[in-house]
């Protein structure tokens, strides 16, 4: 099947208020063009020199949203394109996020990564850290926080990434519960495409989905 008939039947299946996010690192511009033809409404970029490159044939024919770690060199370059930031992780970067939308006069929607694996190497704030983070930006006027967002390891049998959404949606939950001025915890963005089905079941409303839209990334 081609990216039309993948990206259709995706959002055929998908239930009604879940939002679909086409992760389209690596993917050329045509390609993702034909994603947002058939209906794709959010293309998800890792890399803000990979979204410049592809923007151009695009543009407001989708929304953008930024998914992977975003270096606060790039939060200039970055404001400019996403409509949302899906990955914020500290103080410091929703600062600068904060700081530059300010100069456009924008405010940008923006997401808390939680890192649920406790890995290392994985950017993300951890699960005991989320409450303060979001507390500490949520006065910054030109952001603001409508939600959770998490990768957790990388498992082949999706049942094993589970726990890690639980974990996010627990948090999700608890923040809601909290009713922080100025935050509005209405988006959980949780599974790819093998753990996608696990991750609906564990109260995700946005889902982000690369190979089963575009095929398999070589
Ligand atoms: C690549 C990627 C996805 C989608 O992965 P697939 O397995 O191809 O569906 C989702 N989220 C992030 C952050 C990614 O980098």
């Amino acid at each position: 099947m081609g990216i039309r008939e993948n990206s259709q039947k995706l959002l055929n299946e998908l239930p009604p208020g879940v939002e679909l996010v086409a992760a389209a690192k690596t993917r050329t511009a045509e390609e993702v063009l034909q994603a947002v033809e058939a209906g794709i409404k959010i293309v998800g970029q890792n890399y803000v020199q990979e979204a410049e490159t592809i923007y151009p044939a695009i543009g407001d024919k989708a929304k953008w949203h930024l998914i992977g770690h975003l270096q606060k060199n790039k939060v200039k370059k970055a404001v400019k394109i996403f409509d949302m930031i899906e990955t914020v992780d500290s103080v410091d970067l929703a600062t600068e996020i904060d700081k530059r939308c300010a100069q456009m006069g924008k405010v940008m929607p923006v997401l808390v990564e939680i890192n649920s694996g406790r890995e290392k190497q994985k950017s993300g704030v951890l699960p005991e850290k989320a409450e303060a983070l979001i507390k500490a930006i949520s006065s910054l006027p030109n952001i603001k926080v409508m939600g959770l967002m998490t990768m957790g390891p990388r498992f082949g049998n999706p049942e094993d990434s589970r726990p890690y959404f639980v974990t996010t949606k627990k948090i999700f939950e608890r923040i809601k519960a909290l009713a922080i001025p100025n935050v509005e915890m209405n988006y959980l963005s949780m599974g790819m495409t093998n753990s996608y089905p696990v991750a609906l079941e564990e109260g995700a409303n946005l889902v982000r989905i690369g190979t089963r839209i575009f095929g398999r990334r070589d």
